[in-house]
């Protein structure tokens, strides 16, 4: 399948992962907007929450969990951080593979949108 977030996570394009195990993995955003600006996501190809079906809900909460560890890690936890998900084209998704932004080290007060 022609991802590039796929192929990150097979190995076919080197990536360096922050955080990885059985369904979920973590790498730097290769535009950072903020000091720390990761990209959580499943391995597994789901291209966007509008995907979900209602049983595969719980990834979203293990890329959350994911997020916070990361965010705990990198010693922004107290300080606060944002977590964003787009979705599809209005939504400002420009990869079609579901995947959570861990942005932090920075006050980020704009509004959204
Ligand atoms: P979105 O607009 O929510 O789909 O976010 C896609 C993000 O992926 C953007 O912030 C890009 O900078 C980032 N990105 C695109 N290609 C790569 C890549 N090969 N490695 C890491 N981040 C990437
Ligand atoms: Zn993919």
């Amino acid at each position: 399948m022609d991802c590039i977030f796929c192929k990150i996570a097979n190995g076919e394009v080197p990536g360096e992962f922050l955080y990885r195990d059985a369904k979920v993995f973590a790498v730097k955003d290769i535009n950072p907007q903020a000091p720390i600006h990761y990209l959580v996501m499943p391995i597994e190809h789901i291209p966007s929450v509008a995907d979900l079906a209602p049983e595969r809900l719980p990834i979203v909460a293990e890329l959350m969990r994911v997020a916070n560890h990361l965010a705990e890690k990198e010693g922004i936890s107290k300080r606060g951080y944002r977590l964003v998900i787009n979705c599809r084209r209005e939504g400002g998704q420009a990869v079609p593979h579901l995947h959570m932004h861990l942005l932090g080290g920075r006050a980020l007060l704009g509004k959204l949108g």
